[in-house]
């Protein structure tokens, strides 16, 4: 910007040095190069110009003689320079500075027709107005560069205070829910990206208070499922130690009751724990290439004598051979509380059949029922730990209400799925959809 300022400063003083020679070189063609009291409007008029440019100006005649010098020291000496030699021959010369101080430049002196150069104007011009003017606006921009540095750093400094602040709050809010405060919010403060933040913060904190729950839901029904029995046990063993003469067969049907308790606790533990093996973390997955058909045959073999004491048949349909990568053992204990449930909640003379099928990606295991269904209220819930729809029926039959939580913890472990789609009064279908190839 300075540069280009000096450059429009020394363009100016070009065009009015022209313009003035202009003027004066017809004045002194006019006056035939006399310098003398007649012309005296002339030589005042070359000396205002010297001063308004407070420089000095020479006129040259035709024989490279000094006819004015506003100095007053060359006055008819001769200049026979390179630059006033050009001009007079004419050469356009362009002006030139002499140490950045002065600035040099020739003029030709034309006869009345325009044609001939009869001698040159020789101007030395200061130009200290520019160069004054060029340090000045110098000064301006460092100072200008130093003010900006100055607000600049004081800003980011504003900006950097303001934002620290804004973090320490998060910190804070952070720290404190580090320290065991789950059920609080962290607060939602300063610029976007940290509002953001913050709402992500407290998105995770609800996500873990909601598995804090569900946990703590968990271990209260795990306490209650495993108290039941003991407190059953209890009652049993206290009523035969009240009445010491009670006759032997009672005893016998006490201690009988105190057995299928027993069975029953052993059941729901042996169920916790396929459970907790099952978890994602630790489940260690023992993939083979397995024979389905064969698996799911053997299933229905083993169960249908229970399915046979209620007169229950049990059809099995393959569609095709299939062999996938599985988990031989989980797999097996899916489908057989599948198949089992088909079983205990069935009508007596009912029927179960089981289907296989398989495209290219997956194969397809269903399970069907004509047996008690599900209405669609329960259905929502029954994958959930020791959900039962009929408390007292499924302890009846036996069952923890683990089983399908099992189930759909194994199809997820193989990244398959599970669905259940059931009309109360009709019967149940249970669909499980397990990949051919496994993928960790
Ligand atoms: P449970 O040990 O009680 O059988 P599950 O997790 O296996 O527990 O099943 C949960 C509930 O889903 C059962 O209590 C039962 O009411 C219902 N259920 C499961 N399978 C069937 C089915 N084939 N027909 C009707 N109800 C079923």
């Amino acid at each position: 910007m300075v540069a280009s300022y000096e450059d429009r400063l020394w363009n100016q003083k070009i065009d009015t040095i022209v313009n003035k020679c202009d003027m004066i070189s017809d004045r002194i063609t006019e006056a035939g190069f006399q310098f003398n009291d007649v012309n005296r409007t002339l030589e005042t008029e070359v000396e205002q110009f010297a001063s308004l440019l407070e420089g000095r100006i020479m006129v040259v005649d035709h024989n490279y003689r000094i006819v004015k010098d506003t100095f007053g020291v060359e006055d008819n000496r001769y200049l026979m320079t390179e630059d006033v030699i050009k001009t007079m021959s004419g050469e356009s010369i362009q002006p030139t500075t002499i140490d950045q101080q002065y600035m040099e430049a020739f003029y030709p002196v034309k006869d009345g027709s325009g044609e001939k150069i009869n001698g040159v104007i020789c101007v030395i011009a200061s130009c200290q107005d520019i160069t004054d003017m060029g340090n000045y606006m110098e000064d301006q921009r460092s100072r200008l560069s130093t003010l900006i540095i100055i607000v600049s750093v004081a800003l980011s400094f504003g900006v950097s205070v303001f934002m620290t602040r804004k973090f320490k709050v998060l910190n804070r809010s952070v720290r404190y829910i580090a320290a065991g405060h789950t059920d609080e919010q962290i607060k939602v403060v300063g610029f976007t990206e940290m509002k953001e933040t913050a709402s992500a913060f407290n998105d995770i904190l609800a996500k873990m208070q909601m598995i804090e729950d569900s946990r703590q839901e968990f271990v209260s029904n795990v306490s209650h499922e495993l108290k039941t029995p003991i407190t059953s046990i209890k009652v049993l063993a206290e009523s035969l130690l009240m009445q010491p003469d009670t006759d032997a067969s009672l005893y016998r049907e006490f201690m009988g009751d105190i057995v299928e308790e027993i069975d029953r606790e052993n059941k729901i533990i042996t169920d916790l724990l396929s459970l907790v093996k099952m978890d994602k973390k630790v489940a260690k997955m023992n993939i083979e290439a397995v024979n389905i058909n064969e698996l799911v045959e053997g299933i229905i073999k083993r169960l249908n004598p229970i399915a046979k004491k209620r007169n229950i048949e049990i059809g099995f349909e393959p569609f095709r051979p299939v062999i996938a990568e599985i988990d031989e053992v989980k797999l097996s204990l899916a489908i057989s509380n599948l198949v089992e449930n088909a079983i205990k909640y069935n009508n007596d003379n009912g029927w179960v059949h089981v289907y296989l099928n398989a495209d290219h990606k997956f194969f397809y295991v269903k399970i069907e029922d004509n047996g008690e269904g599900i209405s669609q209220e329960h259905q929502d819930h029954i994958f959930e730990r020791f959900y039962r729809v009929d408390k007292a029926r499924s302890r009846e039959t036996g069952g923890t209400g683990l089983g399908l939580a099992i189930t759909r913890e194994v199809a997820l472990l193989h990244k398959g799925a599970i669905r259940v789609q059931s009309n109360p009064g009709e019967g149940t279908t249970f669909t499980m959809r397990i990949p051919l190839t496994y993928t960790s």
